[in-house]
C-alpha cells in the first residue's frame, strides 16, 4: 500500500518541525500519496504533551469561522479564509477519524474524552505513517529547482518545503530567505507585579473583569509568588503583549453593589468577616492590611471615607505590571509576517513551493484551544494546497 501511494507523485516534500502543525500537514499529504518526510530535532508531537495541563485542550466550541477568528489578537483577518476551509467541525472530524472522541467543557473548551494529551499523541502517532528523520535542520536554501536542507548530519534535497518550526525561536533556519520576521515576545504568560502578592500566592478570584481597548474580558485570576496569573491574566498578557512595561490594569473583582446597605445590615460584624462573604477570606485580610484598615473593626464604625476606599479596591483594583514571568510563555506573539504568506494556500508570496503553518507564523490566540486550532487549520491548508499544486 505504501509503495502504491508514494508512486503517485514523484515530487518530494519536507516538513521542518513535527509539532501539531507539521504532523497534521504530514498526515494529510501522506494520505494523498505524496512522498513526505518530517524532520524534528526532538520527539515528534512531544509539544502536545503539556497542553491543557496534560489534558490537551485541542479546540474551542466556536463553529462560526468569524467568531472563531475573533479570538486571535494576531491573525484574525488572515484566519478568515483558513477557518472557512478547516474550522472546529473539520478538526473534530479529524480527531474522530484517528479514534479521539471529544467533549465540550461548560466554558467551550474542547478536550479528548480520555482527558489525556498522552492518549491524543499516541493515537495521532499511530495514524502518522510518513517518514520521520530526527535531525536538527540548520538552514534551508533555494536551488534552481527545489530546496536544499542542511542538518547537523547531512544534506537533503526536496521539491517542496513546509516550515512548521513553532514559535519558540529557530527562525535562523530561514536566514537564507528574504522573509520578514515580526520580533517575538511572549504571550499567554503570568505577569510580574510591582506589588508583592506572595502572602496570598495560590488564592484565586472567580469571574474578575478587566476592560482593555473598550472591551470587557471576564475570567479567573490567581495570585502567585511573582504577581498574577490565570486565564484572565493570560488574556491581558496577550492583548498587551507589545505594551511597554510597566503598565496598569484595573480589575473589577466584584460587581457594583450597595456597600452601605451591607454595612447597615451587619453592624456588629467585623469588616474582615463581612468582606469574606464576598471574596476569599485571605484576600479580604490582605486587602484590609494593604489599605491599612484594622480588619477587626465592626462594620458600624466604618465611615464613608473608609467605605469608599474599600469599595474602590473591590470594583477597581489597580495592579501595576512590571514584567512577565520568565520561561512561563505558552505561545509567542510574533513570527513570520503574515504579509509574506498567501492566506488561501499558506504558500510564501515570494518563494514558490515554500509553505508555512502553525505557531511559526505571526498568529496567536487566547487560551482555550485556539493555538492548537491554528495548527490544525493552517497545517491542513498547507497540505491541501500542496496536493492541489502537485497534481
Ligand atoms: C505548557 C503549554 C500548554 C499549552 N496548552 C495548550 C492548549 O491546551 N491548547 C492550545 O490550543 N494550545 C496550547 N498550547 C500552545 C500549543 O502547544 C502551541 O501553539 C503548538 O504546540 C504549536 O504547534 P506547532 O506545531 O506550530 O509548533 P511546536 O509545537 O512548537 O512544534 C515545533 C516542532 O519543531 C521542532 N523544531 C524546531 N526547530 C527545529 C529545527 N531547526 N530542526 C528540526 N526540528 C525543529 C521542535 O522540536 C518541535 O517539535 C500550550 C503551550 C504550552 C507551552
Amino acid at each position: 500500500m505504501v509503495q502504491e501511494l508514494t508512486s503517485i507523485s514523484k515530487k518530494t516534500v519536507a516538513i521542518i518541525g513535527g509539532g501539531p502543525a507539521g504532523c497534521i500537514c504530514g498526515k494529510f499529504l501522506y494520505e494523498e500519496g505524496i512522498d513526505v518526510t518530517i524532520f524534528d530535532k526532538a520527539k515528534v508531537l512531544s509539544t502536545l504533551l503539556p497542553t491543557g495541563g496534560g489534558r490537551c485542550n485541542l479546540a474551542h466550541a466556536n463553529y462560526d469561522f468569524k467568531t472563531l477568528a475573533s479570538n486571535y489578537p494576531r491573525g484574525e483577518k488572515f484566519l478568515y479564509s483558513v477557518f472557512s476551509r478547516f474550522g472546529t467541525n473539520e478538526t473534530l472530524d479529524f480527531f474522530r477519524s484517528i479514534g479521539v472522541e471529544t467533549y465540550n467543557q461548560d466554558n467551550g473548551r474542547i478536550f479528548p474524552v480520555s482527558n489525556s494529551s498522552k492518549d491524543v499523541r499516541e493515537k495521532f502517532l499511530k495514524s502518522l505513517k510518513c517518514k520521520v528523520i530526527s535531525e536538527n535542520i540548520r538552514s534551508v536554501s533555494t536551488l534552481k529547482s527545489g530546496y536544499e536542507l542542511v542538518s547537523d548530519k547531512s544534506k537533503y534535497f526536496f521539491d517542496v518545503v513546509v516550515i512548521a518550526l513553532g514559535g519558540h525561536g529557530g527562525y535562523e533556519v530561514l536566514k537564507n530567505f528574504d522573509i520578514n520576521i515580526i520580533s517575538p515576545v511572549p504571550a499567554l504568560v503570568g505577569l510580574v507585579t510591582e506589588k508583592d502578592f506572595s502572602e496570598i500566592a495560590g488564592v484565586s478570584l472567580k469571574n474578575v473583569e478587566c476592560k482593555i481597548n473598550n472591551k470587557i474580558y471576564c475570567d479567573d485570576i490567581i495570585f502567585t509568588h511573582k504577581g498574577v496569573s490565570g486565564p484572565l491574566i493570560y488574556t491581558v498578557s496577550s492583548l498587551k503583549a507589545r505594551d511597554k512595561m510597566p503598565y496598569k490594569i484595573n480589575l473589577k473583582i466584584v460587581n457594583d453593589f450597595d456597600f452601605q446597605k451591607l454595612l447597615n445590615n451587619n453592624p456588629h460584624k467585623d469588616i474582615k468577616n463581612l468582606l469574606s462573604s464576598i471574596v476569599p477570606k485571605s484576600f479580604a485580610q490582605y486587602l484590609l492590611d494593604d489599605l491599612g484598615i484594622n480588619s477587626d473593626i465592626k462594620c458600624c464604625y466604618i465611615d464613608g471615607k473608609i467605605r469608599d476606599i474599600i469599595y474602590k479596591s473591590l470594583v477597581d483594583f489597580e495592579i501595576i505590571v512590571s514584567g512577565r514571568v520568565p520561561d512561563g510563555e505558552v505561545v509567542t506573539c510574533g513570527g513570520v509576517d503574515l504579509n509574506e504568506i498567501n492566506s488561501k494556500t499558506m504558500e510564501s508570496k515570494k518563494y514558490n513551493n515554500l509553505y508555512f503553518c502553525g505557531e511559526v507564523l505571526d498568529i496567536d490566540g487566547f487560551c482555550g484551544g485556539y493555538n492548537l486550532q491554528n495548527c490544525w487549520s493552517t497545517g491542513y491548508l498547507a497540505a491541501d494546497s500542496i496536493i492541489n499544486n502537485l497534481y
